[in-house]
Protein backbone atom coordinates (compact mmCIF):
# COMPACT_ATOMS: atom_id res chain seq x y z
CA UNK A 1 0.00 0.00 0.00
CA UNK A 2 1.25 3.55 -0.86
CA UNK A 3 1.32 5.54 2.41
CA UNK A 4 -0.69 9.07 1.75
CA UNK A 5 2.37 11.23 2.37
CA UNK A 6 4.22 9.36 -0.60
CA UNK A 7 1.13 10.02 -2.73
CA UNK A 8 1.67 13.64 -2.09
CA UNK A 9 5.43 13.73 -2.45
CA UNK A 10 5.06 12.02 -5.51
CA UNK A 11 2.85 14.11 -7.08
CA UNK A 12 4.61 16.52 -10.22
CA UNK A 13 5.75 19.87 -8.77
CA UNK A 14 3.69 22.42 -8.47
CA UNK A 15 4.47 24.38 -11.27
CA UNK A 16 4.38 21.32 -13.67
CA UNK A 17 1.09 20.92 -12.63
CA UNK A 18 0.35 24.59 -13.58
CA UNK A 19 2.00 23.89 -16.77
CA UNK A 20 -0.05 20.91 -17.41
CA UNK A 21 -3.42 22.68 -16.44
CA UNK A 22 -2.75 25.62 -18.74
CA UNK A 23 -3.15 28.15 -15.54
CA UNK A 24 -1.48 31.36 -15.01
CA UNK A 25 -1.09 33.50 -12.39
CA UNK A 26 -4.06 35.93 -11.84
CA UNK A 27 -3.55 39.30 -10.91
CA UNK A 28 -7.59 40.28 -9.99
CA UNK A 29 -7.19 37.23 -7.45
CA UNK A 30 -3.47 38.51 -5.89
CA UNK A 31 -1.82 35.50 -6.88
CA UNK A 32 1.91 35.86 -6.27
CA UNK A 33 2.34 31.50 -5.76
CA UNK A 34 5.27 30.15 -3.92
CA UNK A 35 6.74 26.77 -5.13
CA UNK A 36 9.65 26.51 -2.39
CA UNK A 37 9.55 23.49 -0.56
CA UNK A 38 11.37 24.81 2.13
CA UNK A 39 9.82 27.56 2.26
CA UNK A 40 5.67 26.19 2.17
CA UNK A 41 7.53 23.50 4.78
CA UNK A 42 8.59 25.77 7.28
CA UNK A 43 5.07 27.78 7.36
CA UNK A 44 2.72 24.89 7.34
CA UNK A 45 5.43 23.32 10.14
CA UNK A 46 4.78 26.93 12.41
CA UNK A 47 1.19 26.01 12.98
CA UNK A 48 0.54 25.08 16.48
CA UNK A 49 -0.49 21.71 16.84
CA UNK A 50 -0.68 21.04 13.86
CA UNK A 51 -1.42 16.97 13.64
CA UNK A 52 -4.42 17.63 15.89
CA UNK A 53 -6.14 20.68 13.90
CA UNK A 54 -8.81 21.26 11.10
CA UNK A 55 -6.76 23.92 9.25
CA UNK A 56 -8.90 26.67 7.10
CA UNK A 57 -6.30 27.59 3.96
CA UNK A 58 -7.68 30.44 2.32
CA UNK A 59 -6.47 30.63 -1.41
CA UNK A 60 -5.11 27.68 -1.54
CA UNK A 61 -3.88 28.23 -5.88
CA UNK A 62 -2.58 25.56 -7.17
CA UNK A 63 -1.64 24.30 -3.79
CA UNK A 64 1.71 24.44 -3.21
CA UNK A 65 1.06 25.48 0.84
CA UNK A 66 -1.94 23.13 0.86
CA UNK A 67 0.76 20.32 0.08
CA UNK A 68 2.90 21.17 3.05
CA UNK A 69 0.14 21.49 5.52
CA UNK A 70 -0.85 18.12 4.48
CA UNK A 71 2.62 16.72 4.73
CA UNK A 72 2.69 18.31 7.49
CA UNK A 73 0.14 16.25 9.60
CA UNK A 74 -2.78 18.65 9.67
CA UNK A 75 -5.39 16.49 10.56
CA UNK A 76 -7.94 17.79 7.91
CA UNK A 77 -7.49 21.01 5.32
CA UNK A 78 -10.26 23.23 4.48
CA UNK A 79 -9.09 24.97 1.32
CA UNK A 80 -11.20 27.91 0.03
CA UNK A 81 -10.42 29.23 -3.52
CA UNK A 82 -12.07 32.03 -4.99
CA UNK A 83 -10.13 31.08 -8.80
CA UNK A 84 -11.91 27.91 -10.01
CA UNK A 85 -9.33 27.54 -13.01
CA UNK A 86 -7.55 26.15 -9.92
CA UNK A 87 -9.82 22.95 -9.79
CA UNK A 88 -7.86 20.60 -12.40
CA UNK A 89 -4.75 20.90 -10.03
CA UNK A 90 -6.82 21.43 -6.98
CA UNK A 91 -8.35 17.84 -7.75
CA UNK A 92 -5.60 16.08 -7.98
CA UNK A 93 -4.32 16.63 -4.55
CA UNK A 94 -7.71 15.84 -3.23
CA UNK A 95 -7.34 12.73 -4.72
CA UNK A 96 -3.91 12.27 -3.48
CA UNK A 97 -5.20 13.25 0.63
CA UNK A 98 -7.26 10.17 1.35
CA UNK A 99 -10.24 12.26 2.49
CA UNK A 100 -8.27 15.20 4.64
CA UNK A 101 -8.55 18.13 2.24
CA UNK A 102 -12.06 19.75 1.19
CA UNK A 103 -11.61 22.52 -1.72
CA UNK A 104 -14.60 24.81 -0.91
CA UNK A 105 -14.50 27.21 -4.35
CA UNK A 106 -16.29 30.28 -3.08
CA UNK A 107 -15.25 33.82 -1.86
CA UNK A 108 -13.48 33.26 1.49
CA UNK A 109 -14.96 36.74 2.87
CA UNK A 110 -18.27 35.10 2.40
CA UNK A 111 -17.84 31.39 4.04
CA UNK A 112 -19.14 30.79 7.57
CA UNK A 113 -17.29 27.77 8.96
CA UNK A 114 -19.32 27.40 11.93
CA UNK A 115 -22.26 26.96 9.55
CA UNK A 116 -20.43 24.40 7.85
CA UNK A 117 -20.16 22.61 11.09
CA UNK A 118 -16.57 23.39 11.98
CA UNK A 119 -16.50 24.53 15.63
CA UNK A 120 -12.42 24.99 15.71
CA UNK A 121 -9.94 25.49 13.55
CA UNK A 122 -6.64 27.19 12.73
CA UNK A 123 -5.75 29.07 9.64
CA UNK A 124 -2.71 28.99 7.72
CA UNK A 125 -2.85 31.49 4.64
CA UNK A 126 -0.42 33.03 2.31
CA UNK A 127 -3.13 35.97 1.52
CA UNK A 128 -3.93 37.63 -1.36
CA UNK A 129 -2.69 41.09 -0.39
CA UNK A 130 -6.07 43.20 -1.66
CA UNK A 131 -8.28 41.33 1.25
CA UNK A 132 -5.71 40.52 3.64
CA UNK A 133 -6.72 43.11 6.32
CA UNK A 134 -10.55 43.04 6.16
CA UNK A 135 -9.87 39.14 6.55
CA UNK A 136 -7.68 39.46 9.46
CA UNK A 137 -10.29 42.22 10.85
CA UNK A 138 -13.23 39.51 10.23
CA UNK A 139 -11.44 36.54 12.20
CA UNK A 140 -10.31 38.82 14.87
CA UNK A 141 -14.49 40.08 15.33
CA UNK A 142 -15.49 36.43 15.19
CA UNK A 143 -12.71 35.33 18.05
CA UNK A 144 -14.48 38.22 19.85
CA UNK A 145 -18.03 36.59 19.53
CA UNK A 146 -16.44 33.21 20.73
CA UNK A 147 -15.63 31.29 17.67
CA UNK A 148 -12.96 28.83 18.29
CA UNK A 149 -9.94 30.20 16.08
CA UNK A 150 -6.68 28.54 18.06
CA UNK A 151 -4.20 30.43 15.84
CA UNK A 152 -3.40 31.96 12.79
CA UNK A 153 -0.40 31.42 10.97
CA UNK A 154 -0.72 33.90 7.53
CA UNK A 155 1.51 35.87 5.14
CA UNK A 156 1.30 39.49 5.11
CA UNK A 157 3.26 42.48 3.25
CA UNK A 158 6.29 43.75 5.69
CA UNK A 159 3.99 46.79 6.11
CA UNK A 160 1.14 44.85 6.89
CA UNK A 161 2.80 42.44 9.70
CA UNK A 162 4.13 45.63 11.41
CA UNK A 163 0.57 47.57 11.30
CA UNK A 164 -0.59 44.33 13.16
CA UNK A 165 2.59 43.85 15.62
CA UNK A 166 3.13 47.47 16.67
CA UNK A 167 3.13 48.94 19.43
CA UNK A 168 2.33 52.27 21.29
CA UNK A 169 4.77 55.39 19.19
CA UNK A 170 5.78 52.85 16.60
CA UNK A 171 5.20 54.51 13.35
CA UNK A 172 3.14 51.61 12.69
CA UNK A 173 0.74 51.66 15.55
CA UNK A 174 -3.27 51.71 14.51
CA UNK A 175 -6.31 50.52 14.13
CA UNK A 176 -5.05 46.82 13.40
CA UNK A 177 -2.46 46.61 16.18
CA UNK A 178 -5.24 48.05 19.00
CA UNK A 179 -7.31 45.20 17.75
CA UNK A 180 -4.96 42.72 17.97
CA UNK A 181 -3.74 43.42 21.00
CA UNK A 182 -6.67 43.04 22.74
CA UNK A 183 -7.96 39.90 21.19
CA UNK A 184 -4.74 37.87 20.78
CA UNK A 185 -0.59 37.69 20.73
CA UNK A 186 0.84 38.85 17.70
CA UNK A 187 4.71 37.95 16.64
CA UNK A 188 6.15 38.00 13.31
CA UNK A 189 7.87 34.97 12.58
CA UNK A 190 10.12 35.54 9.78
CA UNK A 191 10.83 37.32 6.90
CA UNK A 192 10.33 35.93 3.66
CA UNK A 193 11.77 37.80 0.31
CA UNK A 194 9.46 38.80 -2.91
CA UNK A 195 12.09 36.68 -4.54
CA UNK A 196 10.17 33.70 -2.89
CA UNK A 197 7.12 34.61 -4.84
CA UNK A 198 6.10 33.51 -8.82
CA UNK A 199 5.37 36.20 -10.07
CA UNK A 200 7.79 38.44 -7.81
CA UNK A 201 5.62 41.27 -6.24
CA UNK A 202 7.10 44.33 -5.43
CA UNK A 203 7.02 44.35 -1.52
CA UNK A 204 8.72 42.11 0.62
CA UNK A 205 6.87 39.95 2.78
CA UNK A 206 6.55 38.42 6.61
CA UNK A 207 4.66 35.23 8.53
CA UNK A 208 2.37 36.68 11.42
CA UNK A 209 1.56 34.70 13.99
CA UNK A 210 -1.26 35.55 16.26
CA UNK A 211 -2.81 33.55 18.87
CA UNK A 212 -5.95 34.36 20.48
CA UNK A 213 -5.48 34.82 24.44
CA UNK A 214 -8.34 33.92 26.48
CA UNK A 215 -7.67 36.10 29.10
CA UNK A 216 -7.71 39.45 26.93
CA UNK A 217 -11.23 38.09 25.03
CA UNK A 218 -12.67 37.58 28.74
CA UNK A 219 -11.98 41.28 29.36
CA UNK A 220 -13.60 43.08 26.27
CA UNK A 221 -16.04 44.47 26.75
CA UNK A 222 -17.62 45.77 23.21
CA UNK A 223 -15.21 45.24 20.39
CA UNK A 224 -17.51 47.33 17.79
CA UNK A 225 -16.66 50.06 20.87
CA UNK A 226 -13.80 49.82 20.05
CA UNK A 227 -13.45 50.08 16.78
CA UNK A 228 -15.71 53.23 16.63
CA UNK A 229 -13.06 54.83 19.13
CA UNK A 230 -10.00 53.69 17.54
CA UNK A 231 -11.13 54.81 14.20
CA UNK A 232 -12.42 58.32 15.71
CA UNK A 233 -8.67 58.98 17.30
CA UNK A 234 -6.67 57.91 14.92
CA UNK A 235 -8.64 59.56 11.97
CA UNK A 236 -6.99 62.31 13.55
CA UNK A 237 -4.22 60.79 13.78
CA UNK A 238 -1.92 64.60 14.38
CA UNK A 239 -4.39 65.75 16.75
CA UNK A 240 -4.35 66.01 20.33
CA UNK A 241 -7.31 63.49 21.80
CA UNK A 242 -8.73 66.58 23.97
CA UNK A 243 -9.46 68.20 20.64
CA UNK A 244 -11.37 65.35 19.53
CA UNK A 245 -13.38 64.50 22.15
CA UNK A 246 -14.10 67.03 24.42
CA UNK A 247 -15.43 67.16 28.16
CA UNK A 248 -13.70 64.13 29.20
CA UNK A 249 -11.97 63.73 32.61
CA UNK A 250 -8.33 62.47 31.10
CA UNK A 251 -6.75 61.91 34.64
CA UNK A 252 -9.03 59.29 35.00
CA UNK A 253 -6.87 57.34 32.08
CA UNK A 254 -3.76 58.99 33.75
CA UNK A 255 -3.90 61.17 30.59
CA UNK A 256 -3.34 64.89 30.13
CA UNK A 257 -5.79 65.12 27.06
CA UNK A 258 -2.88 66.34 24.82
CA UNK A 259 -1.26 63.04 23.96
CA UNK A 260 -2.26 61.68 20.36
CA UNK A 261 -3.87 58.52 19.41
CA UNK A 262 -0.55 56.76 19.30
CA UNK A 263 0.42 57.21 22.15
CA UNK A 264 -2.41 55.48 23.75
CA UNK A 265 -2.17 51.93 24.93
CA UNK A 266 -4.51 49.25 23.97
CA UNK A 267 -6.14 48.99 26.75
CA UNK A 268 -6.68 52.57 27.40
CA UNK A 269 -8.71 52.10 24.12
CA UNK A 270 -10.59 49.56 25.75
CA UNK A 271 -11.15 51.65 28.88
CA UNK A 272 -12.00 54.77 26.78
CA UNK A 273 -14.75 52.59 24.77
CA UNK A 274 -16.58 51.56 27.60
CA UNK A 275 -16.82 54.67 29.49
CA UNK A 276 -17.43 56.79 26.07
CA UNK A 277 -19.52 54.97 23.75
N1 LIG B 1 -1.57 29.50 -1.40
C1 LIG B 1 -1.02 29.71 -2.70
C2 LIG B 1 0.49 29.80 -2.60
O1 LIG B 1 0.97 30.09 -1.49
O2 LIG B 1 1.17 29.57 -3.60
C3 LIG B 1 -1.60 30.95 -3.38
C4 LIG B 1 -1.44 32.27 -2.65
S1 LIG B 1 -1.95 33.69 -3.58
C5 LIG B 1 -1.05 34.96 -2.74
C6 LIG B 1 -3.59 34.04 -3.01
C7 LIG B 1 -4.69 33.07 -3.43
O3 LIG B 1 -5.94 33.50 -2.88
C8 LIG B 1 -4.91 32.95 -4.91
O4 LIG B 1 -4.98 31.59 -5.27
C9 LIG B 1 -6.26 33.65 -5.17
O5 LIG B 1 -6.96 33.14 -6.28
C10 LIG B 1 -6.97 33.40 -3.86
N2 LIG B 1 -7.98 34.41 -3.51
C11 LIG B 1 -7.97 35.73 -3.77
N3 LIG B 1 -9.03 36.35 -3.23
C12 LIG B 1 -9.74 35.38 -2.58
C13 LIG B 1 -10.94 35.37 -1.83
N4 LIG B 1 -11.61 36.50 -1.60
N5 LIG B 1 -11.38 34.20 -1.33
C14 LIG B 1 -10.68 33.05 -1.55
N6 LIG B 1 -9.54 33.00 -2.25
C15 LIG B 1 -9.07 34.14 -2.76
Amino acid sequence: MIHEHDKIQSLPPVSEMMRAAGMTAKKQFGQNFLFDLNLTGRIARSVPNISHSTVIEVGPGPGGLTRALLMAGARRVIAVEKDTTTAPILDEIVSAADGRLTVIYDDALNVDFRALGIDEYAICANLPYNVGTELLIRWLLRIAHGEKITSMTLMFQREVAFRITARPRDEHYGRLAVLTSLIADARILFDVPNTAFVPRPRVQSAVVQIIPNAQKIAKLHNVENIEKITALLFGHRRKMIRGIIPNVDWAKYNLTGTQRAEELSPETFAQLARDLI
